[in-house]
């Protein structure tokens, strides 16, 4: 017969858990109940003629003498899913129904939250990468007397591999050394090391590596791509709150929220959060990352049967998390309603068959932004729920900071609200909001909310300090507003090739990933100013770009630095400009199809800007603000895709 700990240790998920069950308390009548489902789940251990009995009585044995099954813990609360009440064994439902989870009893692959298998389903890219496979790895490994700096070079040389690959298509990524600067948003010093192409290296005792490190000068730069959206990172009232609570409660949480990491903190934070939403109760996590991977992954197992509609641009935290969940998924163009209807009618399978919707409100990298009562209409006529990433709204959108969700009036008719705390409130963390039912099931059930140490109590009630702010005050959104619309006017009066946003993210084609580095190093190196190359994975190849993010703090001439600077820019690397330059207006209807309302010129939006800043400031401009914003997305009528295409045949529209 096979040994039981290594059974229980690698092959099979079910007998893994199934003997944590037994360690807490299960007794031996769950043993003889599972008898018959060890054959179903785990056939392989069967093989040379055990009965699953013979088997059970074995674990039994190894776990009476080990007192342990492995490190790889799987939540108690797995036997709250009301739909394995009638198995005998506390599988989440979908867990047994899924096709992809019925080959979990091969030992391949299981979603079950905490399962050893779990980690497998990223190895098999990273497999394909690097070249390397489990058996060469075990040779490596087994093999007579490798010397330990003979496999370690193996290794090394598989790292090197993938990164020289990155290096080809000119995408390697490079972090800059920057220091913000408190107070002085959105200024930071800029740490010159041997360059802006190589990361910094140290050396074996952690020490930059003073061979390659020569020079350690540092200069200040101009940040353009923060997102800070409106320096709540450095706000006073942020601030204070987040080093009162160091002095009152500590550095870190101290656990799980499950075992000794719920802090009073955290509780006033997720009231602020529901109450910022107007909706019942809201959970926070370590991020916003994690938000939406943890609750994805989750809900096709609260229920079963889930299918899933998933916009064609969403964030890898939401495309990971429904990848983790295996609920079937189909992916409609980005914000492309018909061809979501279509996709609702050909597989949503009725009004009874459990579906959701997922898409973000504010796209990151398009700018563009969701037709959130549309969708809200599609949902209801479908039977579906909805979930919405905000990350890239809150505190930025709606009168109290809610999003675009409180903008347009539809909070309510959404099922899953998830934002961040790291973005326009500056701090870190992320959450999902909803009614009290939903959270308490994701509370219950989420392994990356469970088996995370929750957010340090500082960072709670930094964040909370921050979104009480923004629920009251309207200015920094609206003067971040007002820049972001400044910033279009001059981008598009003097032919630089913008994305068509309609929201505060400012995104500038360049369309080659080299070239995009470039001239990020060219804005750094001659103009002071630090912008981040978005390229392939980030978006598709082919639209790499720069992304500006205006905040409240960049003033009228920063303002016409930056679009000087990547006027020279453009020149110096050869890059298509849109239209004929130095216009002093926009010219309506010569770059975009524009039928609006006459748009002011950039002189007058200008020479206008401290009286609407002053009027911004005093509440009364808001009003006029909303129309100008207005008028700059209606102006914004042309598509990414038209856009893009238009550059890559070396032209402008
Ligand atoms: N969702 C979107 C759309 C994002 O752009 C990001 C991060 O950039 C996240 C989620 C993750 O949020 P966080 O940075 O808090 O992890």
């Amino acid at each position: 017969m096979s040994q039981v700990s290594h059974l229980v240790g690698t092959t099979c998920p079910f007998l893994r858990i199934l003997a944590k069950q037994l360690v807490t308390g299960g007794g031996t009548s769950l043993l003889a109940r599972n008898a018959a489902l060890l054959s179903e789940k785990c056939p392989h251990l069967l093989q040379h003629g055990d009965s699953p009995q013979d088997v059970l009585a074995q674990l039994s044995k190894q776990l009476n003498e080990d007192g342990h099954v492995g490190t790889n813990a799987i939540p108690s609360t797995s036997s709250s899913f009301p739909a394995s009440s009638s198995s005998s064994f506390s599988f989440p439902a979908s867990h047994n129904a899924s096709p992809e989870n019925a080959r979990c009893a091969g030992g391949t692959s299981c979603a079950v939250p905490g399962c050893a298998n779990s980690r497998e389903h990223e190895s098999p890219k990273l497999k394909a990468v690097s070249g390397i496979t489990s058996s060469s790895v075990n040779q490596m490994a087994s093999s007579s007397s490798p010397s330990r700096s003979i496999t370690s070079e193996r290794y090394e040389k598989s790292f090197a591999s993938v990164v020289s690959s990155i290096q080809s298509e000119g995408r390697y990524r490079v972090f800059a050394d920057l220091e913000r600067k408190a107070g002085e948003f959105p200024k930071a010093l800029f740490h010159q090391n041997s360059g802006e192409s190589t990361p910094p290296i140290f050396n074996q005792s952690g020490n930059k590596n003073s061979a390659i490190d020569s020079s350690t000068s540092t200069r200040e730069v101009t940040g353009w791509c923060s997102n800070d959206y409106l320096g709540m990172g450095q706000h006073s009232s942020v601030l204070a709150a987040m080093v009162r609570s160091i002095y009152s409660c500590g550095a870190g949480a101290g656990g799980t929220r499950n075992i000794s990491g719920t802090n009073h903190h955290h509780i006033l934070l997720e009231r602020e959060l529901a109450s910022l939403h107007s909706v019942e109760a809201a959970l926070s996590f370590t991020s916003g990352y994690v938000a939406n991977e943890a609750v994805l992954a989750t809900l096709p197992k609260i229920i079963p049967g889930l299918i899933i509609f998933s916009d064609a641009g969403n964030h890898s935290s939401m495309i990971e998390g429904m990848r983790l969940g295996r609920a079937p998924r189909y992916i409609y163009r980005h914000n492309d309603l018909s061809h979501l209807e279509e996709l609702l009618e050909q597989h949503g399978g009725g009004m009874d068959t459990p579906k959701l919707i997922a898409f973000e409100s504010v796209n990151s990298m398009e700018g563009t932004v969701a037709p959130l009562n549309k969708i809200c209409d599609l949902a209801d006529k479908y039977g579906a729920m909805t979930f919405i990433d905000e990350v890239h709204a809150v505190g930025l959108y709606g009168d109290t900071g809610g999003g675009v969700s409180e903008r347009d009036n539809c909070s309510s008719r959404l099922t899953f609200i998830t934002g961040t705390l790291a973005k326009a409130y500056g701090v870190q963390g992320g959450y999902v909001a909803g009614s009290a039912a939903m959270i308490d099931a994701i509370r219950s059930t989420a392994a990356g909310f469970i088996f995370s140490t929750a957010l340090a109590p500082s960072l709670a009630a930094g964040a909370t300090a921050s979104v009480k702010h923004l629920k009251s005050s309207q200015v920094e959104r609206a003067v971040m507003h007002a820049r972001a619309y400044q910033l279009k006017l001059l981008l598009h009066s003097n032919g630089l090739p913008m994305l068509p946003s309609e929201s505060h993210i400012v995104p500038v084609l360049v369309g080659n990933a080299s070239k995009a580095k470039a001239a990020t190093d060219h804005l750094s190196r001659k103009h002071g100013i630090y912008v981040q190359p978005i390229n392939y994975p980030t978006v598709p190849r082919g639209t790499e770009r720069l992304r500006l993010t205006p905040s409240p703090f960049h003033t009228k001439e920063m303002l016409y630095e930056i679009v000087a600077a990547l006027i020279d820019v453009w020149k110096t690397l050869d890059l298509p400009f849109c239209t004929t330059m130095a216009s002093d207006s926009v010219p309506p209807g010569a770059v975009y199809p524009y039928n609006g309302p006459k748009l002011p010129s950039l002189h007058m939006a200008l020479a206008q800007d401290d009286v609407l800043i002053s009027q911004l400031v005093s509440g009364l401009g808001v009003p006029k603000y909303r129309k100008q914003l207005k008028m700059s997305m209606e102006n914004l009528s042309v598509s990414s895709d038209d856009r893009v295409a238009e550059v890559a045949k070396g032209g402008c529209l």
